[in-house]
């Protein structure tokens, strides 16, 4: 199936699968995926390593945006995140950077240093973006844009398998707690707060294999672009 240049967002709370999905888009139509939190999440690595940011989360606001200003290059490169030559992908993915990363993601300076750099990615097209604000903020005219849900406890032990096979010991009482604690912080910060967009449309994913959600997928995009097959 054929589908337009057009810009697919991906938006939801924590490990409700909006990153398998936007992949799976991506290998099926042939899109670029670009995965807004990891920018994010590169951000607090930097922040943890540079003592930007304390053990009890508190953000030295004035010095992280001195070195934003300066130019951090945090970017997507072929196979993952990168700071300058430096892959990040794995380190961006622990529990460590999972529990400060939702307020870091909630200071004001800190969104417009990634909305700038997601503009940039995003702005050729035929890109399937997935996040908290993608629709609502970032690419508010969208084409398409998707909330993803799922139970909390599905989403849970999601989440908990995959650090499990990254080679972490998470508990999972922890990842749960961390969940809710993200989900809170990203759905009550001022700026740009999750919230689904009035024009998104709803998958919850609790009981659906992959391959049903690229059908429910292939439906919405066949009945919303009048393509037939
Ligand atoms: O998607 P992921 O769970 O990797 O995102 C990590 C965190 O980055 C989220 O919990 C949220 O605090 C922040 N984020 C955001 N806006 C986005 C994407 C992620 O605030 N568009």
């Amino acid at each position: 199936m054929q589908i337009p240049d057009i810009i697919i967002a991906i938006d939801g709370f924590s490990a409700t699968g909006k990153s398998t999905l936007a992949k799976l888009i991506a290998e099926t139509f042939s899109f670029v995926y670009l995965d807004s939190g990891a920018l994010y999440r590169g951000v607090t690595l930097f922040a943890q390593e540079n003592g930007f940011i304390d053990p009890d989360d508190t953000i030295h606001e004035a010095d992280l945006k001195a070195a934003l200003d300066q130019g951090l290059d945090l970017h997507f490169g072929a196979d993952g995140t990168y700071i300058g030559d430096r892959r990040i992908e794995q380190e961006i993915r622990t529990m460590a950077v999972s529990g400060q990363v939702s307020p870091i993601a909630a200071v004001p300076f800190v969104r417009a240093f990634v909305d700038a750099k997601l503009h940039e990615a995003g702005a050729r097209g035929r890109v399937v973006m997935d996040g908290r604000d993608i629709g609502t903020a970032v690419f508010p005219n969208a084409q398409l844009k998707i909330f993803v849900t799922a139970r909390p406890e599905v989403r849970a032990q999601r989440r908990y398998d995959e650090l499990k096979a990254k080679g972490e010991q998470p508990d999972l009482e922890a990842v749960m707690k961390n969940l809710e604690e993200r989900d809170y912080i990203d759905s009550h910060r001022e700026t740009n707060p999750l919230r689904r967009a009035e024009d998104a449309f709803v998958m919850d994913n609790s009981d659906m294999n992959l391959h049903e959600e690229i059908v429910w997928t292939q439906g919405l995009i066949q009945g919303r672009f009048g393509i037939l097959e």
